[in-house]
Formats: C-alpha cells, sequence, structure tokens
C-alpha cells in the first residue's frame, strides 16, 4: 500500500502537535457530497487506496439515506474482499482502578468516591489470569489507572506475571496494554517485557472539548497525550492502537482527528496504528452528563462503515460496550477484533456475579455473554473466531508488518491460523454443541481452499492439535 502524504498546514514530525483544528473544519465545511463523488469514493476503497481527509470528509457529509446505504454496502464489501471471515478474540483485563486524573465520564475519576480502589495483589491477578485461560483466552489487553503506583515497572511486573500464568493447556500467548502515556524511558521499558500493541485512545482531537473533560491531573496535558505513540515508536514500539471515546464532541471531527493522526505516524514512522478503536460513551458512576454529545446507534454504524472505508488495512476494534446485536452488524462491516466474555470489574472473572458493580468498574458494559456463548455465535455467523498471536511472535509488526498485501496475507497467514487457534479452543475448552458445530466451519473452510499442498500442511498441523500438540502456526 503506497502512502500519499497530502499537504497539510502542521508539517508531520516527531513528537510535535499535529492536529489543525481549523484546518480539519475547512475540510469538513468544502467537501460536498453527490452520488458519483461517493460512488467515486468507495471505488477507491475498494480498490485498495486508503482515502484522504476530504474523501472521508465528503462521505461523513452524506446525509441522503440512499448514499448512506451505499456507504454501509461498500463496507460490506470491503470487507468480504479484503477480510474473509476471521475475527480475533480477546479479553480486557483491568489491574488496578486508583486514578489521579478526573476524566468527567470515567468511574475511576479521582473526585468519585464511590468507586471502591483496589489494585490485584499478584495472587489476585495470576487467579484472574487463570480463569481467563480457564475460558479459552490466549490474547488480553491489560488496562491500568493513571497512578504513580502504575509506572513502567509495575507495568512491566505484571505483563511478566501474566505471561508466566500457564494452566493445563492455558497460556496468554499475547498481552497488550492500554495505559496512561509514558515518557520514552518508559516505553523502552514495558517493550521489554515483550509486550503486543500499546494502546492509548487520544479521547477527543478536539482541544478545548479536551481541556473541558480532563481538567486535572496528567492527563489534562492535551499534547503530551496527542504525543504518546511518538514516543512509544522513538522507544521501538512499533505496533500501537489510536482510538476516540465518541460522545464527547462532533462524532464526524473524531474520524477525521482519527484519520489525521493515520497519516501523521504514517508520514513519520512509515507505519500507521496496527488498529483503532472508538469506543461509545456508556453509563459510569460518577459521570458528569452536561456537554456530552451522544452518538445514536444509526450516527455510530455510519461512522464505523466510513472509518472502514477510509483505512481499508487497519485493524478496527469493537468492545462489549455495545450490545450484541450492533456488534453482529458491525462485524459485517469489517470489524477485525472484538472482545469476549469480557467482565471489566477488578477481579470480576473470579466472581459469580455477571460483572455489572458501577463502584468497581470503568464505566457498564452491554454484552455479558461468556466467550462460548460469542464464539458460538460467530460461527452460527459462518464467521471464523480466531485466538492468533502468530504475526508478533514471528516479527511480522510495524514496516514488516505493512510489507505484506493485506488481502493475500490473510489468505497465508491469517485464515489458517484462525483455524489452527480455533481447533485448540474446540479441543480444549469448548462445549460439545460447540466443537461439533466449530469443525464443520473448519472442514468448510479447508474444502474452499484452493492450493492443495498448503491444504494438506494444515491438515497435517490439525491433526496433531487432535494428537495433543499446541501451538502450531504459520
Ligand atoms: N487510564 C488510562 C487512560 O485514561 O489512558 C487507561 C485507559 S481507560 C482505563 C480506557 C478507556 O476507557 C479510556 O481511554 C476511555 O476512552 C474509555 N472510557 C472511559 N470512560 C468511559 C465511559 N464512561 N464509557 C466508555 N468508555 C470509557
Ligand atoms: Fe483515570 Fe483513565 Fe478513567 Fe481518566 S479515563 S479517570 S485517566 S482511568
Amino acid at each position: 500500500m503506497k502512502f500519499t502524504p497530502e499537504k497539510y498546514k502542521i508539517e508531520d514530525r516527531s513528537q510535535e502537535v499535529f492536529i489543525d483544528e481549523g484546518e480539519i473544519w475547512e475540510i469538513l465545511n468544502n467537501a460536498r457530497p453527490d452520488k458519483q463523488k461517493v460512488r467515486d469514493i468507495i471505488s477507491k476503497s475498494l480498490s485498495k487506496s486508503r482515502l484522504s481527509l476530504y474523501d472521508t470528509a465528503v462521505l461523513l457529509k452524506s446525509e441522503d439515506p440512499d448514499l448512506v446505504e451505499e456507504i454501509k454496502e461498500g463496507a460490506r464489501k470491503l470487507k468480504e474482499q479484503v477480510y474473509g471471515k476471521r475475527i480475533v478474540l480477546f479479553a480486557p483485563l483491568y489491574v488496578g482502578n486508583y486514578c489521579i486524573n478526573n476524566c468527567r465520564y470515567c468511574g475511576f475519576r479521582s473526585t468519585n468516591k464511590s468507586q471502591l480502589r483496589t489494585t490485584l495483589t499478584v495472587e489476585e491477578l495470576i487467579n484472574q489470569v487463570e480463569a481467563l485461560e480457564d475460558a479459552g483466552h490466549k490474547r488480553l489487553i491489560l488496562v491500568y489507572g493513571e497512578h504513580p503506583r502504575y509506572n513502567a515497572d509495575f507495568i512491566y511486573e505484571t505483563v511478566k506475571i501474566v505471561y508466566n500464568v500457564k494452566k493445563w493447556r492455558g497460556e496468554i500467548r499475547r498481552v497488550n496494554i492500554n495505559a496512561a502515556p509514558l515518557d520514552i524511558d518508559g516505553f523502552r521499558r514495558v517493550k521489554e517485557a515483550g509486550i503486543g500493541t500499546y494502546q492509548i485512545f487520544q479521547e477527543t482531537y478536539h482541544k478545548e472539548t479536551y481541556n473541558y473533560f480532563h481538567p486535572s491531573g496528567p492527563k489534562k496535558y492535551f499534547d503530551w497525550r496527542l504525543t504518546a505513540l511518538d514516543r512509544a515508536q522513538e522507544a521501538g514500539i512499533d505496533d500501537v492502537g489510536i482510538g476516540a471515546l465518541f460522545g464527547l464532541y462532533d462524532w464526524r471531527f473524531e474520524v477525521m482527528g482519527l484519520l489525521r493522526h493515520v497519516n501523521h505516524l504514517e508520514a513519520v514512522y512509515n507505519v500507521g496504528p496496527h488498529t483503532i478503536s472508538f469506543p461509545r460513551l456508556q453509563n459510569a458512576s460518577g459521570i458528569e452528563r452536561n456537554r456530552l454529545m451522544p452518538v445514536s446507534d444509526d450516527e455510530f454504524i455510519r461512522m464505523v462503515a466510513i472509518l472502514r472505508l477510509a483505512v481499508p488495512y487497519t485493524g478496527l476494534i469493537l468492545t462489549a460496550r455495545e450490545p450484541a446485536h450492533i456488534r453482529n452488524q458491525l462485524l459485517t462491516f469489517g470489524v477485525s477484533q472484538i472482545d469476549g466474555g469480557t467482565n471489566i470489574e477488578i477481579g470480576g472473572y473470579t466472581r459469580d456475579n455477571n460483572g455489572q458493580n458501577l463502584d468497581l468498574e470503568q464505566f457498564e458494559i452491554n454484552d455479558n455473554r461468556p466467550l462460548s456463548d460469542v464464539i458460538d455465535e460467530l460461527i452460527r455467523q459462518g464467521l471464523l473466531p480466531s485466538f492468533c498471536t502468530s504475526c508478533y511472535r514471528t516479527g511480522r509488526t510495524g514496516e514488516h508488518f505493512m510489507e505484506f498485501s493485506v488481502p493475500g496475507f490473510i489468505k497465508r497467514f491469517c485464515q489458517p491460523n484462525a483455524i489452527l487457534t480455533l481447533a485448540e479452543y474446540l479441543e480444549d475448552y469448548a462445549p460439545a454443541d460447540v466443537k461439533e458445530k466449530g469443525y464443520q466451519l473448519i472442514d468448510k473452510e479447508i474444502r474452499q481452499m484452493d492450493n492443495e499442498n498448503f491444504k494438506q500442511n494444515l491438515l497435517q498441523k490439525l491433526e496433531l492439535i487432535k494428537s495433543g500438540k499446541r501451538d502450531l502456526y504459520y
């Protein structure tokens, strides 16, 4: 994929602010959608080109229901052509909810006295990871409040502990992080622990809104947060995730901000973010509701379709903040990763309560289904659940990852690795009915493969898995 830089008012330089609000509004205000233009832009995306800020603005400004339908249809087509059937599964694991910031939308905010503050002890952390392994998880994202006790060394230690927990055939093969921004040395330390993705959400790319929602604590510095992933890259972390919290400011502006962030990382580091997240604001204890700009279901669905077209090759993450019916719809637009069996209460994976105690969690979630139910439903929809962690363990990250043409890459690596990791899950953790349906799906996928040698090789690996061998991948 070739990156063609656009001419921006602010030049892209490492660790320098790259958002110009005036510019984003100018592009949005000048975008005039018409049928032909929208169709041309959709075709551009389907022919594997990333969209410019202007192209994206045209899609964002399209209100005509017929055009909106064409945009959604474009996203569906793109998903089919590029992504195939695989959906990567992970679980979030909250390590601690102490926080010195006061984000007005978050249950962990420092002034929320009803939040029960706690940090998992080593033993509790191990218990949580064992419970997640018992459910079949292989990929976790560790989440932390912002507090001096959750410094780079602490993050390093907790990641190391998680990697060392092995229960029966269970193990966590990829630990991602969502935590406060660090300095370059801090990012270096965390990298040493062998993390997968470092994820930080800007929350809002609109500075005045940012200042309002983050009145105190280190998070009040917009620029420090905006340049966090530059420092991560400088420290050698080339696998990063960006995101915006939808519901704080105009959703169209935030999509433009996300895209400008992608362009910045590509311009400076030659590699865009591995993933984009688009959490939508949920209820939380202590939340302040004035000045929120809620995004409706229709707008949210449109937004994800536009994001898919704008960055055809970037992973999109959708979490259990959204209810199952919205998640199912959005899977058809090329969301590539979802969480399953999620419980965001601190210590919640070993509690038998279906996880909704707002005083122990950051916000309310809307999809409480156990992992086995999520997998069952994916299989019923003909989608292929995957626990693959192959890329980062074989060095296919950052620029090396970008070298592959995505559709060919998915066929060669992602699809077969999804089959292998699903087979492990079916052997070790699935209820009998899910196991049966899962193997039917695997058989169907393999029958459709056209390379006979590759097919035979995959079938041999599957036999090895059935006889007890684990962790086979391409
Ligand atoms: N404390 C770190 C930070 O702020 O960067 C870690 C992230 S926080 C634990 C994870 C993310 O949850 C935040 O970046 C924010 O986007 C999201 N979040 C916070 N409050 C939320 C709410 N009420 N509804 C939905 N998402 C929320
Ligand atoms: Fe703390 Fe993060 Fe919540 Fe803000 S979003 S209060 S920094 S945990």
